[in-house]
C-alpha cells in the first residue's frame, strides 16, 4: 500500500459494521427471537426467518430513507412483512396500523440487538490511536435513540469525538450530501481534507466522494483510487494516516 498523501485534518467513523459489528448483533436477536417459543417465528426454520428477514429489511430501510415510511413502518412493518413472507398469522386488533404480533416483534428485536453489540477487531484501537493524533467524529445512519444508545454503551467512542452526526436527528440520510456538508460544518475543516471510514459502497464511499472527502473503504474488496483507500486490516488505515501502532 503506497502512502496517499493525503492531507487529512478531520476522521469522521461510520458506526454500524465499520466500528461496531452489526451485522452480527442483527444475526444474534433473530436467534434469539427465532429461540424463544413464544413468538411466531419458531414456527419455521432460524435459516428461512434469517433470509427473508435480511431481505425485507433494506427494502423497507430504503422505503424510510426516501420518505415513504415512517420510522414506526420501518420498525415494526419490516416484522409485519417478515410474517407474512414466511406465511405466518399476523392479526391486527381494530385500530392498530401493524398487528400485535409485529409489535411484540420489534420491540424484543430492539431489546435482544442491543443485547448484542460489540466492537468489530482492531476498529476500536485504531480510533483510539487516529483520536489521539486528530479530531475525529461519528457520522452515522439511523434512528437516535438507538445510535444513542450504542456510544452510552461505548463512552470510548463519543468522549474522544468532537463531532456525532445522526441521521436522523439531521433529516437527512447518507448518502445525502445535505448530511455529509452538515457533518463537515462540524468538523469546521474543508470537505478535502477529511477523511471518512466507513463500509457501506452506496451510503459511505458514494456520500463521501459526492460530497469531496477521502474515503477509507472497509471492505473485502480492492478498489483503490485517488480519493478511496480500501482495506480490511484496521493497521492498514493508521498506516495510510501515517500513524504507527
Ligand atoms: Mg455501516
Amino acid at each position: 500500500m503506497t502512502n496517499k498523501n493525503w492531507d487529512i485534518q478531520f476522521v469522521y467513523f461510520d458506526l454500524d459494521d465499520t466500528l461496531l459489528d452489526h451485522s452480527y448483533a442483527e444475526h444474534l436477536a433473530l436467534k434469539d427471537l427465532h429461540e424463544d417459543a413464544t413468538l411466531p417465528l419458531v414456527a419455521r426454520s432460524f435459516g428461512d426467518v434469517h433470509q427473508a428477514y435480511r431481505k425485507i429489511n433494506p427494502v423497507v430501510w430504503k422505503k424510510y430513507s426516501a420518505g415513504e415510511f415512517t420510522k414506526v413502518q420501518a420498525k415494526v412493518g419490516r416484522f409485519e412483512q417478515l410474517l407474512g413472507a414466511l406465511d405466518l398469522p399476523s392479526p391486527r386488533s381494530n385500530s392498530n396500523e401493524h398487528s400485535d404480533s409485529a409489535i411484540e416483534l420489534a420491540d424484543r428485536y430492539l431489546a435482544c440487538y442491543a443485547d448484542h453489540w460489540r466492537p468489530i477487531d482492531g476498529a476500536f484501537e485504531s480510533f483510539e490511536l487516529i483520536a489521539a493524533s486528530l479530531p475525529v467524529g461519528i457520522l452515522t445512519n439511523g434512528f437516535s435513540e438507538i445510535q444513542r444508545a450504542k456510544l452510552k454503551r461505548f463512552p470510548e467512542l463519543a468522549d474522544r469525538s468532537n463531532a456525532l452526526v445522526i441521521s436522523e436527528e439531521i433529516g437527512h440520510l447518507k448518502p445525502d450530501l445535505r448530511l455529509f456538508e452538515k457533518a463537515a460544518a462540524d468538523a469546521g475543516v474543508s470537505p478535502s481534507s477529511i477523511l471518512y471510514v466507513g463500509d457501506s459502497l452506496h451510503s459511505d464511499v458514494g456520500g463521501g466522494l459526492g460530497a469531496g472527502w477521502k474515503v477509507a473503504w472497509f471492505t473485502d474488496q480492492s478498489h483503490d483510487s485517488d480519493n478511496v483507500m480500501t482495506f480490511k486490516e484496521w493497521d492498514k488505515l493508521d498506516r495510510v494516516i501515517g500513524l504507527t501502532r
